[in-house]
């Protein structure tokens, strides 16, 4: 029967993934394939990094939302210090896209762990991972599940207050007056900062009773913030050089200003490059990014400036967002059109690689294999519109591809699907490619039966995956083993987990398999570092 010839088809028998293999622990994963479980601080990593956000193919956001927060407090009650070590760490290093795990992870440390979790939460916590007036206003709105308004939240809050210098906290008030449903003004109400000097009475005067600080120095940007919004009939001149001589942010400017070139040239001139990158399809629409002209040049001239991008903590994936939105020419919610400016597009690809931690080349015979099955075609990272996590992971290889002298791409899904990626191309061509792929069944042992069969010799395998493998007649790892037999090459596994289950394909007890977070800004440097030949 033709039907039976297809069954095998010819390849490496061994376990089937919809048995566990002998002898070895391992738990189903959620389409029934055996896996192993993930260690329980590696699947924290996963939810400081990916977070939860757009749900995954097999569990809506709630759902995995809900796993991995009771995970978390499973963490937290257990070794809370370690959480806390671990959220400061990811938060310090910026590897994670976007800071709302974090902050969660941290007030949910310092409402339910134990006297020193809590302690070290609220102390050196708070300060580290809470770097601007928005966070702390989110992590306000989180705090509030966990445990009430004591001493000690209130200590920590207003030591956050009374250890900024008073400058740069009337820059976080200007620039974040509201978020996430709390206002500085109800903070300072339940932390009562103490005012140790003239200047920050003032401050905080302004904030809790709206009284417009009069001379001292340092609240200038208060003085112009207010000056700004009595100036709505103000001539175009005037209000330019008040944006520029008070270094007004882009939040404090009344929106019927936003519509001029000119202000977006005085907010450009000390524009923090986050805000930079976020602003690029504004400041085209708006008329002020045109090919060749002066403020097109000074934006390209910081995107390529690598210590800036690393000093401004800018995420690769907050420039991957940026590049898809703004080489679409049109926003995702119908905020109006505009005309990509091409070397724009082009800086931004630069910068996306740039964004990542320096990555020493391992020199490596690395083989990439991307699940491209159905599963990965679903859900968001970090919720950027389209950046499904196999969109994200052949973004991801390119860094590999582009770093390291001996890498290549393969593609799977329950077979090999052909997908060319080469170093000199432009990363939206390679997604765009990735995105029409037909959905399939998983089986991920086949990045090292490819290997097999074609006899490549390879030293690291780097599989980019949910985890969700069941389709196979052997297993990830048992096909590894098989390779490293047959070609006597000790060759490594890498994981670089697309989702934040509690899934891996590694063999948590083989230490030539590592578990890694997909969109991890360090995840380039941690394959090339574990995949440094040892030694001798
Ligand atoms: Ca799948």
């Amino acid at each position: 029967m033709e039907l039976f010839r297809k069954i095998f088809r010819g390849r490496a028998s061994g376990t089937s993934q919809l048995a566990a293999q002998a002898g070895r622990d391992q738990v189903t994963n959620s389409a029934g394939g055996f896996v192993y479980a993930l260690e329980p601080m590696d699947r924290v990593d996963r939810f400081l990094i990916l977070g939860s956000e757009g749900g995954t193919y097999y569990a809506t956001e709630r759902a995995l939302t809900l796993e991995g927060a009771l995970h978390l407090a499973t963490m937290v009650r257990e070794n809370g210090m370690a959480v806390v070590e671990r959220v400061i760490a990811i938060s310090e290093a910026a590897r994670a896209p976007k800071v709302a795990p974090a902050i969660f992870a941290l007030a949910m440390c310092a409402g339910f762990g134990d006297e020193a979790t809590r302690r070290l939460a609220l102390g050196r916590g708070l300060q580290a991972v809470c770097r601007t007036g928005s966070h702390l206003l989110l992590f306000a709105s989180y705090v509030e599940q966990f445990r009430g308004w004591g001493r000690g939240l209130r200590s920590a809050v207003r030591a956050w207050y009374e250890n900024k210098p008073v400058g740069q906290l009337a820059y976080q008030f200007v620039k974040y007056q509201n978020r996430f449903g709390f206002t500085h003004r109800d903070l300072m109400r339940l932390a009562h900062p103490v005012a140790s000097d003239e200047a920050r009475a003032a401050l905080y005067a302004w904030v809790v009773r709206g009284t417009v600080p009069a001379d001292a120095p340092e609240l200038g940007l208060v003085r112009a913030f207010e000056a700004a919004k009595g100036l709505a009939d103000a001539d175009l001149e005037s209000f330019v050089a008040l944006v520029r001589d008070a270094k007004l942010p882009r939040e404090a400017i009344p929106s019927a200003w936003l519509r001029e070139p000119d202000v977006w040239e005085a907010l450009l001139e000390t524009m923090p490059l986050t805000a930079l990158i976020r602003n690029l399809a504004t400041m085209t629409r708006v008329g002020l990014l045109t090919p060749k002209s002066a403020a097109t040049r000074l934006v390209i001239e910081r995107l390529h400036d690598a210590e800036r991008l690393c000093k401004a903590r800018v995420h690769p994936i907050a420039v991957l967002s940026a590049l898809e939105t703004y080489r679409a020419g049109r926003g995702a919610r119908g905020s109006g059109t505009w005309k990509p400016v091409d070397e724009v597009v082009e800086a931004l690809d630069d910068a996306f690689y740039s964004a990542f931690s320096a990555a020493e080349p391992s020199g490596a015979r690395t083989l990439i294999g991307l699940d491209v099955s159905g599963s990965m075609s679903t859900g968001t990272l970090a919720g950027v519109p389209g950046l499904t996590p196999r969109v994200a992971a052949v973004a991801m290889a390119m860094t590999h591809v582009r770093s390291e002298a001996h890498a290549d791409v393969m593609a799977f899904s329950d077979r090999f699907v052909p997908l060319a990626v080469s170093r000199t191309e432009r990363l939206g061509e390679v997604m765009r490619r990735t995105e029409n792929l037909p959905f399939e069944r998983t089986d991920c042992a086949l990045p090292m039966l490819y290997a097999l069969e074609r006899r490549l010799a390879i030293d690291t395998f780097v599989v980019y995956t949910d985890n969700e493998t069941w389709a196979g007649t052997i297993h990830p790892d048992e096909a590894l083993r098989r390779y490293r037999e047959r070609t006597g090459l000790w060759a490594k596994l890498v994981v670089v987990g697309m989702t934040s289950t509690g899934f891996t394909i590694a063999d948590p007890n083989d230490p030539g398999m590592l578990d890694v977070v997909g969109f991890d800004a360090a995840a380039p440097a941690l394959v090339a570092d574990f995949s440094k030949p040892a030694a001798a």
